[in-house]
């Protein structure tokens, strides 16, 4: 039997929460190291804070009082006498500052060098790094947009429809497609704005709408000894309001050509800045399979979970050696692609409300087990879902043999899952999975947008799920426990999924 390598550190610490900072105590555990976790007042009994080896308060709910302060990080970092620390996704993870204020300190940063972050943090300057490269980029301009008159002029120059999108956006905010002339001053004005208040930068550029994409990223990995690697793509395109619901691994939509040219375009990529570490360079891919750059993601992705299970790796453990110093553990040609795998994402939000957030206590949860089945939770029975937080919940992960296979385990499984006590999307999923576009597996980015509707979902609700909803009707029309037990607290609590959800019980019983 081979020995365990000697762990390359003795304790880290994990700035973040819910899910993600369980999926990555979990690794540091099996390799030998103390998991120590953050949490804010509101996370005192979260899973995350509950799971951790060590855990150290960062003050209250509010994002930029906690899982955003960069002192509180270092100082608890330093508390707990870690020696690295690993930004998960979201927060700080992509945020240069805090990688150079982590290595001022005397830590290890889990993730790539600061210059890196700051080339591939902005989309601007990602995109004349991937020029100058001779990766194709979408077809727009290189330099920030200042008014109107120049924004038409171009969008004029490359045609409509054309995206305006902030230089420093992510998680889908900061975009809004014009298709016209007239439309373009105000909609230039609106997405400035939001960019300076949700990103702290107005900087926006204009660039080619790409109608009825699919959304193709590459997993890659780089080492401090010149070693870059590809682990394949993810097909990202079950989106809502631009951002990603469902991912699978292999894409079911492109050629095993296209393939090879997406990777070696993100190996490039990554060498480009000389990248260390896990990161994801992300594509939007045309009806003819011309595939373009969008953007570079500078940390572990949610999705990261269908490359692990595909190509049989894990992909946090990497991290950690290679943020230690250490080669990659594995050459490029020792990785390949095995069976198939999807991620649902589970979030509390009423997809029948235009996905609008959903809060309450966790009153029943149940995930699926067996094989093929992972879960990745960051929640508890009895926990209250905080307000302050993205609603990403857990993650249900399902491999098998080929395509038609993980679609019929991931059927199975999101019928045996259990989740009560507020609204969430794993009606929607199921939904999904008997679409014919989802099946063929030739769906776009509008795939959501134009094929669903609220009526779809009470008839993909269990039983108890109805009866779940009917009485949390019951007690809003009574007045009592809206909070608690509530549908949704702002606005207006009687959703159509409800008034369904009462309908189509009445009809069973
Ligand atoms: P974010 O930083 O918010 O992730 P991205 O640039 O990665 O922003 O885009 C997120 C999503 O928005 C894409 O997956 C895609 O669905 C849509 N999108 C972005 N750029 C374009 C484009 N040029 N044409 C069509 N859709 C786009
Ligand atoms: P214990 O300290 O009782 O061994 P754990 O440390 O595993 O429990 O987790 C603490 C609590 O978190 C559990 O009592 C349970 O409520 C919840 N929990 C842990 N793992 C899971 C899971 N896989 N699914 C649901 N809840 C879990
Ligand atoms: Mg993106």
């Amino acid at each position: 039997m081979s020995k365990p390598a000697p762990p390359p550190f003795r304790k880290v610490m994990v700035a973040n929460r819910g899910e993600i900072s369980v999926r990555v105590q979990q690794s540091l555990r099996e390799m030998g190291i103390v998991a120590c976790a953050v949490y804010s007042d509101p996370d005192r009994a979260a899973l995350h804070t509950i799971k951790a080896d060590e855990a150290f308060p960062i003050g209250p709910g509010p994002s930029h009082e906690s899982y955003l302060d960069i002192d509180k990080l270092i100082a608890a970092a330093h508390a707990m006498e870690c020696e690295a620390i690993h930004p998960g996704y979201g927060f700080l993870s992509e945020n240069a500052d805090f990688s150079q204020a982590v290595n001022d300190a005397g830590l290890v940063f889990i993730g790539p060098q600061p210059a890196a972050m700051r080339d591939m943090g902005n989309k601007l300057a990602a995109r004349r790094i991937m020029e100058d490269a001779g990766v194709p980029v979408v077809p727009g301009v290189t330099e920030p947009i200042h008014d109107s008159d120049q924004a038409i002029a171009i969008a004029e120059g490359i045609g409509y429809p054309v995206l305006i999108k902030a230089a420093s956006g992510g998680g889908g905010k900061g975009m809004r497609v014009v298709t016209a002339s007239k439309d373009m001053a105000s909609a230039l004005e609106r997405t400035q704005g939001e960019a300076r208040s949700a990103f702290g930068d107005d900087a926006v550029f204009v660039e080619k709408f790409i109608e009825r994409p699919r959304h193709l990223e590459v997993q890659i990995m780089g080492d401090h000894h010149g070693q870059v690697v590809h682990l394949f793509e993810r097909e990202c395109s079950v989106q809502r309001r631009h951002q990603k619901v469902i991912e699978e691994s292999p894409s079911p939509s492109i050629s095993q050509e296209t393939r090879e040219k997406l990777c070696a375009a993100a190996v490039a990529a990554a060498r480009s800045v000389d990248y260390h570490n896990a990161g994801t360079v992300e594509f939007i891919v045309d009806e003819d399979d011309n595939f373009y750059f969008l953007e570079m993601n500078t940390r572990l992705q949610v999705e990261h979970p269908i490359t692990e299970n595909v190509v049989g790796v894990d992909l946090v453990a990497a991290q950690v050696v290679v943020a230690a110093g250490q080669p990659l553990p594995w050459k490029q040609e020792e990785l390949t692609q095995r069976g198939h795998a999807i991620e649902f994402r589970i979030y509390a939000e009423d997809p029948s409300r235009n996905f609008a957030p959903s809060l309450g206590t966790v009153l029943r949860l149940r995930t699926p087990l067996g094989a093929g089945v992972r879960n990745d939770l960051g929640i508890r029975e009895g926990y209250e879902v905080p307000i302050f937080y993205d609603p990403i919940l857990a993650k249900l992960i399902v491999r098998a043999e080929n395509r038609a296979m993980a679609i019929a385990r991931g059927r199975r499984a999101l019928a045996d899952y259990r989740l009560l006590g507020f609204q969430h999307n794993i009606p929607l999923h199921r939904w999904v999975l008997e679409q014919p576009e989802f099946i063929s597996g030739h769906y776009s980015t509008r795939f959501l947008e134009e094929r669903f509707t609220a009526e779809e979902l009470t008839r993909h609700m269990g039983d108890d799920e109805l009866e779940a909803m009917a009485a949390a009707l019951a007690l809003i029309e009574s007045g009592v426990g809206e909070a608690k037990v509530s549908t949704g607290t702002t606005p207006p609590p009687l959703s159509p999924w409800g008034t369904n959800a009462r309908a189509a019980i009445g009809r069973r019983r």
